[in-house]
C-alpha cells in the first residue's frame, strides 16, 4: 500500500445507487484526505459492481458476498438499488457458491461478505436461509483464503443473540479471521470472537453517542478497525445526510478520544491493522 494513505474506511457502499451521479468525486475527495477504502457487496450485483470499482481506483479494495437481508425477498433500501432495484432486490438471492468463488479469486478482493446473521429483521423463513447462506460465504473464505466481513445484528428485544448463534457456526467452520462490521454487542458478546483473533469496526455513530464507548475501551487498539457504512450513519458534522469515506477521519479521532490515545497512533496502528487482516 502506497504511504501517501493514513486512514482506511474497511466498510462502505461506494458501489451503491446513492452515489450514481457524483462517485468519482466521491472517491477523489477520499484519496485527497488520504483514505483508502473497501467497497463492499451485498448481494452478486452489488459485489461485481465492487470489484469493477477496485479495479479501476488505486486507493479502492473490494468485499464480495450475500448479505443476510438479501437471502429473503422483504427488503428494498432507495439508497442502496436506487428506484429501479425493486424488480432484482425481489428475488430473494440464492446463494451460487461458484459465482462468488470465481468473484473472490480477483487480487483486488480482499475480503468475503458482507455476510452473517441478522436478527433485526427476522421471520422463521429466513432464519435458515440466513444460516445456510452464512455457512456457504464461510466455505467461499476458506476456498480462496481470504477473511470474512460480518454482518451480525442482534433482535431489538428478547434474549436470542446473533452473535452467540454466529460464533458457534464460525467456530468449527471458519479456517479464516475477520472482522465484525459496525460492531453492536456488549463485552461478553466481544469476547469469544476477541479470543478467535478477530476485530471489531466502528461508525461515526461513535462522534454523538457514548453507547459504544464501554466495548471500544475493552477491545484492544491492535483489534479497531474504523469504517464509515457509507451511505448510512454519516458522523457529528454531516449527521442525517449522505456519508462518504472521506468522513472516517472522524470515528478515528473519536476512537482517540475514547481510548486516551493520541489520534495519530490510533491511525497508524489502525492501518496496520487492517494490513495485517486484508492484506491491503
Ligand atoms: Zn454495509
Amino acid at each position: 500500500m502506497s504511504k501517501s494513505f493514513s486512514y482506511i474506511d474497511i466498510h462502505g457502499h461506494l458501489n451503491f445507487a446513492a452515489y450514481d451521479s457524483d462517485r468519482e468525486e466521491v472517491i477523489e475527495r477520499a484519496r485527497e484526505a488520504g483514505v483508502i477504502m473497501i467497497t463492499v457487496g451485498t448481494q452478486i450485483d452489488t459485489s461485481r459492481k465492487a470489484v469493477e470499482l477496485a479495479r479501476t481506483h488505486e486507493n479502492m479494495y473490494a468485499a464480495i458476498g450475500l448479505h443476510p437481508v438479501h437471502t429473503t425477498s422483504s427488503h428494498h433500501d432507495m439508497q442502496e438499488l436506487g428506484e429501479g432495484g425493486k424488480d432484482f432486490t425481489s428475488r430473494g438471492e440464492a446463494v451460487d457458491s461458484q459465482a462468488y468463488v470465481d468473484l473472490a479469486r480477483d487480487p483486488k478482493v480482499v475480503a468475503i461478505g458482507e455476510c452473517g446473521l441478522d436478527y433485526y429483521r427476522l421471520d422463521d423463513e429466513s432464519i435458515k436461509k440466513q444460516r445456510s447462506t452464512f455457512e456457504a460465504m464461510i466455505d467461499v473464505a476458506n476456498e480462496v483464503g481470504k477473511p470474512l466481513m460480518l454482518h451480525i445484528r442482534n433482535p431489538n428485544e428478547g434474549v436470542n443473540s446473533a452473535y452467540r448463534d454466529a460464533y458457534e457456526i464460525l467456530k468449527d467452520r471458519a479456517k479464516v479471521k475477520g472482522d465484525l462490521h459496525f460492531f453492536a454487542g456488549s463485552t461478553e458478546e466481544a469476547r469469544p470472537f476477541l479470543d478467535l483473533g478477530y476485530s471489531f469496526s466502528f461508525t461515526g455513530v461513535i462522534t454523538f453517542t457514548h453507547d459504544y464507548d464501554e466495548v471500544i475501551r475493552f477491545i484492544p487498539l491492535d483489534r479497531l478497525m474504523t469504517e464509515t457504512d457509507c451511505p448510512y450513519v454519516a458522523p457529528k458534522s454531516h449527521r442525517g445526510k449522505r456519508n462518504e469515506p472521506a468522513y472516517v477521519i472522524e470515528t478515528v479521532k473519536a476512537l482517540a478520544a475514547i481510548k486516551s490515545i493520541p489520534e495519530d497512533a490510533v491511525a497508524k496502528q489502525v492501518m496496520d491493522n487492517a494490513e495485517r487482516l486484508f492484506r491491503v
